[in-house]
């Protein structure tokens, strides 16, 4: 028995209408390598800007009926008044060190088409990093990339215990209700609940161009992960690599370890080059292939988990007799 899908790709997934390997993903839709990093069409600051304490996280769509949730963590560059933009620049301001450009957009269309809550932060990651542990240095760097952050120098562990009150552990209860809401909503029977993060990554880094367009990012729960790389994304004109440009021993895993596997969730970070979402249409097209290929992973998940629980109920049945 093959569950939900079907083996032989005839068959439909009850909860994603999808064919097994015809989930529609093929061509790049959009596709601009040319563009340099750095500037985006629409650089607007993700969620609504707050200088209000603990107000840290934006849910979209909280009463999205998918088992799928969504976060974007670097969604935002606002840097609250108190802060002096941390002394930067508002070219630093702009650039991908501050937030990741275009990302926010890719998460709500696919919170559009999945159905799906999404949990985008407020804040920009150079006041907190939002998935780093308070221990990490790179939760309040002092310096990303070639820019020196001096609002965040020679900070006293008052100070940084005060952020980490202020916006760490704010976003990480909001975002466990999120997820604890989703998780009680009904479902369907045979739906895995998953925890997606969608980031985006600059195409030259340290001076360095990067060939990867599209990472697929696992800690120890590489479920999900296996199943986008070995599905129909393999069909998308992309440069797609597992764990690449960012890895687990980067410490960009935290959300997924923190929310996904301490609750049993299937998990995955995507990041995506941010030339490859630079307006609206772009980030739309993105959402609908990425869309496409988690509906097409999940349903392989599902089908296997249902194989799984047929197994054992059929060894259960026969030791019992
Ligand atoms: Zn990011």
């Amino acid at each position: 028995m093959r569950g939900v899908c079907g083996a032989q790709g005839v068959a439909k997934c009850k909860i994603w209408n999808v064919e097994q390997g015809r989930c529609g993903v093929g061509e790049p839709v959009h596709k601009n390598s040319k563009h340099q990093p750095g500037g985006m069409a629409n650089d607007v600051p993700g969620g609504t800007p707050t200088d209000e304490p603990g107000d840290v996280v934006e849910l979209i769509n909280g009463a999205g009926q998918s088992p799928v949730v969504l976060v974007c963590e670097h969604a935002s560059n606002f840097i609250p008044e108190q802060f002096n933009a941390l002394g930067l620049d508002q070219a630093a301001l702009q650039s991908h060190i501050a937030w990741d450009p275009g990302a926010l957009g890719v998460a709500q269309a696919m919170s559009t088409l999945l159905d799906a809550p999404l949990a985008a932060s407020k804040i920009s990651r150079l006041v907190y990093d939002c998935n780093r542990a308070p221990h990490a240095l790179s939760a309040m760097p002092v310096k990303s990339e070639t820019f020196d952050i001096p609002g965040n120098a020679r900070l006293t562990d008052m100070q940084r215990q005060e952020r980490i009150e202020t916006y760490y552990m704010p976003f990480q209860t909001q975002l466990a209700a999120c997820l604890d809401d989703s998780m009680a909503k009904p479902q369907m029977p045979d739906a895995v609940s998953c925890l997606v993060t969608i980031h985006s990554f600059t195409r030259v880094y340290n001076n360095v161009p990067r060939d990867v367009e599209i990472g697929i990012l696992h800690d120890s729960d590489a479920r999900l992960a296996d199943e986008l790389l070995r599905g129909c994304l393999n069909a998308a004109a992309y440069d797609i690599r597992r764990n690449d440009p960012y890895g687990p021993g980067d410490g960009v895993t935290h959300t997924l370890k923190e929310h996904g596997t301490s609750r049993g969730l299937a998990n995955v970070m995507i990041e995506i080059c941010n030339d490859l979402i630079i307006d609206e249409a772009a980030q739309l097209a993105m959402a609908q292939l990425l869309t496409a290929a988690l509906r097409e992973a999940l349903c392989q998940l599902s089908a296997a988990a249902t194989d799984h629980g047929a197994q054992r109920s059929l060894k259960g049945a026969a030791s019992n007799g």
